[in-house]
């Protein structure tokens, strides 16, 4: 055998494709692809807004809209139409297991934007963690309805919920609708006075100024969606962007591409052929068609089969990407919402105990040791305890402020550590911001969002 058979050969065969080069290749010329979580308070018109937007945008078909307009004349509520939309579409791809997040996709100038949303849906709070958990960007639809904003607003109301939930869970660009203008004669003085209220209270929740849109808009008559306004009262003030040019100017988030494989499995069905599928998103690096893989915490090994990310069929999916894999080798049993898949040479953590540091909410009784949570890490929900109150920070710097405090009250920050139910693969933050996030709650409401610090093994 030749030297120059030899040398190539080996060096080829051992090389690994530069993942950065990968996706480059792959997704160079695409739109960039963004995950946008639509929060606010009950009634705001998200259902509408998305609807109309959807619709708009010529993503349902002539035929559907029709059959809509008709049925809601007959219940004598014809705005209802484009709430239905999200509805129908959603049971349409009902895969007979309920998904908790709906998926709704459409295009902007230089993005290809999925809707993260579970419209319809009144108990929305855990349907918008697990949504919150995959977005890159959120919308927060208000009503500018008088009382009606405030009623959102203020205690009880789901605006300043959301907004801090979404925070805390890494979304860091906010496009808020000051919606339903139209039934204000679209007063700039109201648009005004919910911009301010919102601008001082999402700069608290940790939202920087530069990265807050405020629009114009309403829903039901399609104003400002995606063209400039028509209404002249509202032109007379207004000369600013339309709600899609917002949300195509958001920055794209950094595709974590050369980092460990992470995917976090948020649904589990049988597919059509052998095998079968788990739904998620690729947290980090890449994963190949081909490639083996654990399945955490039980580290059950197994291969993928298939990939496709929003319903196309792939050989490569990156970190970003929601996908759908195909799983062989093994059994549909032994893998459930919540796992993570990464790859054999990188496995990711795995552990029952860690520390977080807390953002504790607007609660009425005090965290104190051994306090029992509902823990929501990505899709994951078990049962846990707040195991030790390791200190207290000040809320606005961060600094130590005590050791081990007795407990912790509202609006405080804290360092705690955690103990669950069981084994859970998790990471901490500064290595992979997504798998490094908890939510902690209490008889259906959240008491805290943190971020992991350190897994105690
Ligand atoms: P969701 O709960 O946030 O999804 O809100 P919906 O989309 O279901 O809307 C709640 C109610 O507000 C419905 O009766 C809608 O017809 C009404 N609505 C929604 N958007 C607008 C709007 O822009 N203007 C007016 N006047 N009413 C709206």
């Amino acid at each position: 055998t030749s030297a120059e058979g030899e040398e190539p050969r080996v060096g080829r065969r051992e090389a690994k494709i530069d993942p950065e080069i990968q996706y480059r290749k792959e997704r160079g010329n695409g739109k960039e692809h963004l995950y946008m979580v639509v929060i606010g308070h009950v009634d705001a018109g998200k259902s509408t807004l998305m609807g109309r937007l959807l619709c708009e945008l010529g993503q349902v078909n002539k035929k559907t809209m029709h059959k809509y307009e008709q049925d809601s004349k007959k219940v004598g509520k014809q705005s209802f139409m484009y709430a239905w939309v999200l509805d129908e579409t959603g049971e349409e791809r009902n895969r007979g297991i309920t998904m908790d997040v709906g998926r709704f996709l459409f295009e902007t100038k230089s993005k290809q934007v999925t809707l993260l949303d579970a419209p319809g849906h009144k108990d929305f709070i855990p349907n918008m963690i697990s949504g919150a958990a995959q977005a890159d960007v959120g919308l927060l639809v208000v009503d500018a309805t008088r009382g009606e904003f405030e009623t959102g607003f203020d205690l009880g109301g789901q605006t300043r919920e959301h907004a801090f939930l979404v925070r805390s869970l890494g979304v860091n660009q906010l496009a808020v609708a000051i919606n339903k203008l139209d039934t204000v004669s679209w007063s700039q003085d109201r648009f005004e006075e919910i911009l301010q209220k919102l601008k001082s209270f999402l700069k608290q929740a940790g939202f920087k100024e530069s990265d807050v849109t405020f629009v114009p808009c309403s829903g039901l008559t399609g104003q400002n969606l995606i063209k400039a306004p028509t209404e002249n009262e509202l032109l007379r003030w207004y000369n600013g962007p339309c709600l899609i040019d917002v949300i195509d100017k958001f920055r794209s988030p950094s595709r974590p591409v050369t980092k460990p494989f992470r995917f976090s499995i948020n649904d589990v069905f049988k597919g059509t052929g052998s095998g079968f599928c788990v739904d998620g998103r690729i947290e980090t690096g890449v994963v190949n068609i081909g490639d083996k893989v654990l399945v955490c915490p039980n580290r059950e090994q197994a291969n993928v089969k298939s990939l496709s990310v929003d319903e196309s069929p792939k050989t490569v999916a990156f970190a970003g990407d929601q996908a759908t894999i195909t799983l062989a080798g093994i059994d549909m049993q032994n893998v459930s919402i919540g796992n993570i898949l990464c790859h054999l040479q990188t496995p990711v953590p795995v552990s029952n105990k860690f520390e977080a540091r807390i953002v504790v909410f607007n609660i009425s009784l005090p965290i104190t040791k051994g306090y029992s949570i509902i823990l929501h890490h990505q899709s994951l929900v078990e049962p846990a305890v707040v195991s030790k109150l390791t200190s207290q920070l000040n809320k606005s710097t961060g600094e130590l402020q005590k050791k081990h405090p007795r407990f912790l009250t509202k609006n405080s920050s804290a360092i705690v550590e955690i103990t669950v139910s069981k084994l859970i693969a998790l990471e901490v933050y500064s290595d992979c911001k997504e798998l490094g996030r908890v939510m902690l709650r209490v008889g259906g409401v959240t008491i805290a969002a943190g971020l992991i610090t350190r897994i105690i093994l």
